[in-house]
């Protein structure tokens, strides 16, 4: 697929973002051509407010630098790889404790310098409303995709493939809940049997928990982002578990807390209310809380679903949330190959592709390049195997690629990292997370795999080291 005299094919991009970024830069200095399309600043998402390629739009934190926890490997994987964006924080870092927190201007300025400056890379700006008919093409257009583009997007991906906004329940760790105070079983199911736990409520602890939800400290709608009309009107669909005890002192015990089809094998009763956990693996390391999607601060949600029975030290992996974020169903559509299902040579990357998080953004636009290099490099890439690309799923960037793997149960919602998503150990522990094996697995597998693709077929594979 190189054109005569070796040099290789035009990739277009969608969306100078953390991910197109950090695409772009991959593959233009892997001898690619990019055409980077950005509507800033000719239009504005609502959230950024520079012309800057990579603008942070919030928190000019990017977590943990430590590689004792999952975003701080991910962080050194990264780094490892010769990623602008992460060098780039580097760079522009600031104190922040063990956080990597930076000058967010400088930040995106250093980054805007390199893409403009580089010879084979060429800045589009403009709202791109079509998906073009380029290949190969990477979407990177993030959670605030414009809105013309996403009804384009919607016409070539029916089925409802693409959310407007997403809801996500706190996920807790196996390791920290009291299972003796629940029980086993699903609505209606076998009493001892099933997927889920259930946490029993009496009256009184329902009553409680319904007050503490009713005065916890929220998070306030993003200004420009999620106050307009149509935002508001979306979130009218899937409210807050706050929001709905505000209708009612009786509405969760109705809704998603009601006990009916669950009787408590201790007492053969139903109770007054159920809170259900899911498994978010088939190792069971970690549950979800069904039904709790939440705009309470995250000491908020520490506080408050530690009240629920069994839960008094649970660890959070994930907290709850609920915000404007345009993103894929990254199961049912993403290919082995990280191109989108019915969309030949069409990849998505970063916080569209049903990712959450600046890093994790990051991460999917290096595996992106990475992957589109070696197929596009390849005889044929509409045929090309990545098995023997992409990172082993012990690593941090493996583990958040299986988050995006098709589920079990339940309805797809964005991934960050957390030490769930990472491979269990098995036998007796299952499902305890140990997160010192965890880590030390996976910077071997990290580094097996990243000296391999160095020593190795460097025909083959290649972008970044
Ligand atoms: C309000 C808000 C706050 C957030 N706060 C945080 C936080 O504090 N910490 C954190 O880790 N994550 C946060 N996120 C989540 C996420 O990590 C960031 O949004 C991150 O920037 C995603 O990276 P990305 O490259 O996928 O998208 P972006 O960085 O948003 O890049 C997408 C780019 O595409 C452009 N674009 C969109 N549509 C078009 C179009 N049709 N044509 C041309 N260009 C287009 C946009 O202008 C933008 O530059 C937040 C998200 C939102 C929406």
């Amino acid at each position: 697929m190189r054109r005569p005299g070796g040099s290789k094919k035009t990739v277009t991009i969608l969306g100078a973002g953390l991910a197109g970024t950090e695409t772009a830069l991959r593959l233009a200095e892997k001898g690619y051509f990019v055409l980077l399309h950005e509507m800033r600043p000719l239009c504005s998402s609502g959230a950024h407010k520079t012309a800057f390629m990579s603008e942070l739009v919030c928190s000019n934190s990017l977590k943990s630098l430590n590689p004792q926890t999952p975003h701080g490997l991910l962080k050194e994987e990264l780094l490892k790889t010769g990623s602008p964006v992460i060098e780039s924080a580097m760079e522009a870092r600031i104190p922040g404790g063990g956080a990597l927190v930076v000058d967010r201007d400088a930040f995106a300025r250093r980054l805007t310098d390199q893409v403009l400056s580089h010879p084979r890379i060429r800045v589009e700006h403009g709202v791109v409303d079509r998906l073009p008919s380029d290949r190969p093409l990477v979407i990177a257009t993030g959670p605030l995709t414009h809105p013309s583009l996403v009804e384009d997007l919607n016409r070539h991906l029916p089925g409802g493939r693409l959310s407007f906004y997403d809801a996500i329940a706190p996920i807790v760790e196996a390791d920290s809940l009291d299972f003796g105070l629940m029980f086993r079983g699903d609505r209606h199911g076998e009493p001892g049997r099933g997927d889920h736990w259930n946490s029993p409520m009496s009256r009184e602890t329902y009553e409680r928990f319904c007050e503490a939800l009713l005065w916890g400290e929220r998070v306030p709608p993003h200004e420009g982002v999620e106050d307009n009309p149509e935002v508001l009107r979306a979130f009218q669909a899937c409210q807050p578990v706050e929001s709905l005890v505000e209708t009612g002192r009786q509405t969760l015990a109705f809704g998603p807390l009601r006990p009916v089809g669950l009787p408590d094998p201790a007492t053969g009763r139903e109770p007054f209310a159920v809170v259900q956990l899911r498994p978010e693996d088939a190792g069971e390391t970690a549950f979800n809380l069904v039904g709790f999607q939440t705009r309470l601060r995250y000491p908020e949600q520490e506080r408050i679903f530690r009240m629920i029975p069994g839960l008094g030290r649970a660890r959070f992996l994930r907290h709850g949330s609920l915000h404007r974020n345009t993103f894929l169903d990254a199961p049912a559509l993403l290919k082995a190959d990280l191109t989108l299902a019915g969309l030949p040579g069409v990849y998505a990357t970063g916080q569209i592709l049903g990712v959450e998080g600046y890093t994790e953004s990051v991460a999917m636009g290096f595996l992106t390049a990475l992957v589109l290099d070696a197929a596009w490099s390849s005889d044929n890439p509409w045929l090309f195997d990545p098995r023997a690309v992409l990172p082993p799923a012990e690593t941090a960037m493996g583990a958040l690629l299986s988050g995006l793997a098709p589920r079990r149960s339940g309805a797809f919602s964005p991934v960050n990292l957390h030490f769930g998503l990472f491979p269990g150990p098995s036998g007796p522990s299952a499902r305890r997370i140990q997160r010192e094996q965890i880590v030390a697995r996976a910077r071997r597998a990290f580094s097996g795999w990243w000296t391999a693709r160095d020593a190795g077929d460097s025909r083959r594979v290649g972008v970044g080291g």
